[in-house]
């Protein structure tokens, strides 16, 4: 079937130029949008996918997000090491002790599996988007440079006030808790001891004179 005549559709001959002058008039007198980068830095979106920033004291060397990485470009090095028992009687254990932690962003397609699957929140998305190299194998970025892109993580928006606590933040709330009242308790105890001192010599002075 013939396409159809959009002037025929329009009803009057020369309507399609018509428009088209319209739109272009009202772009010519539109605010240029022209980014001024590098002079001026961009306004990026809150969610910015622009490198990946490595929390490295999160991080228990589990190897998820290396295994999980379809591009195969996160690269971990770990040593065992043995801890002394936590409580006297107690058994050794053993942890992994990150050595190298790595990430080819010549390779990744910044897909962001490796943050979803990190149970232990040490990767985040950071907008940092200035790390263009001249050399390919420079684009591979060790555990030093992504634990600098780590401060550049913003911050995560504030939560709905009629939200539910989040799970890590009443775990350590209620370890602060604990830890203040474990606090408080060491220093009553201290003020009662000097507090029973003063009194003892205070007896014992009495009892010379
Ligand atoms: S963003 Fe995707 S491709 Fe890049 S390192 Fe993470 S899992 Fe791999
Ligand atoms: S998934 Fe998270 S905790 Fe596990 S190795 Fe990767 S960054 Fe570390």
């Amino acid at each position: 079937m013939a396409p159809e005549n959009p002037e025929k559709k329009s009803g009057w001959p020369g309507s399609g130029l018509a428009k088209g002058l319209a739109v272009t008039l009202r772009t010519m007198t539109k605010r240029s949008v022209t980014e001024q980068y590098p002079e001026v830095q961009p306004e990026l979106a809150p969610r910015t996918r622009g490198v990946i920033g490595l929390f490295e004291e999160n991080c228990t060397v589990c190897m998820l997000c290396a295994r999980e990485c379809p591009d195969w470009c996160i690269y971990i090095d770990s040593h065992k090491e043995t801890v002394p028992p936590a409580a006297p009687g107690g058994r050794e254990r053993s942890r992994n002790v990150l050595d190298r932690f790595a990430i080819d962003f010549s390779l990744c397609m910044y897909c962001g599996i490796c943050i979803e699957v990190c149970p232990f929140d040490a990767l985040f998305w950071s907008p940092e988007f200035e790390y263009a190299e001249t050399d390919i194998h420079n684009l591979t970025h060790e555990r030093d440079k992504l634990r600098e892109w780590m401060w550049t993580v913003p911050e995560p928006p504030a939560l709905d006030p009629a939200a539910e606590e989040p799970k890590e933040i009443a775990a350590s709330r209620k370890a602060a808790d604990k830890l203040a009242a474990q606090e408080a308790a060491e220093r009553q105890a201290a003020q009662q001891a000097a507090e029973e001192a003063a009194r003892n010599t205070a007896q014992e002075q009495e009892g010379e004179a």
